[in-house]
């Protein structure tokens, strides 16, 4: 039995525990609290909230490149979603379709500003 366990803690971010199991080999992680086991995390569970995260601070970025676009006094070009007939104003088109989540290669631009 091994005594020195690999663990992680409920406050870490979760690419520190994904970068700790990559270095040990691991694919299960106990999280540790209060000096407790409070459960496990998978590297799966870990890598789907990561590239959740990421995906969302994209969408944050986006919002802020249509801020500024607006801000500057420039009308953002329209993007028209195939799938569904959503429209949406932006420098580029959404990464998902707020009404139907077509992904952004769905969408086409319907005028240019
Ligand atoms: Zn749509």
């Amino acid at each position: 039995m091994t005594r020195d366990v690999i663990i992680a803690y409920p406050n870490e971010t979760c690419e520190v525990a994904l970068e700790r199991m990559m270095r040990a080999h691991i694919r299960h992680l106990p999280v540790v609290s209060a000096g407790h086991l409070a459960g496990f995390v998978s590297f799966r569970d870990l890598v789907l909230r990561d590239v959740a995260a990421k995906e969302g601070a994209l969408q944050m970025m986006s919002s802020a490149v249509h801020l500024t676009g607006s801000a500057a006094g420039g009308i953002p070009p329209m993007w028209k979603c195939h799938s569904c007939g959503h429209l949406a104003h932006g420098e580029a088109p959404p990464d998902r379709c707020p009404a139907c989540a077509a992904r952004y290669d769905q969408f086409g631009l319907l005028k240019e500003s």
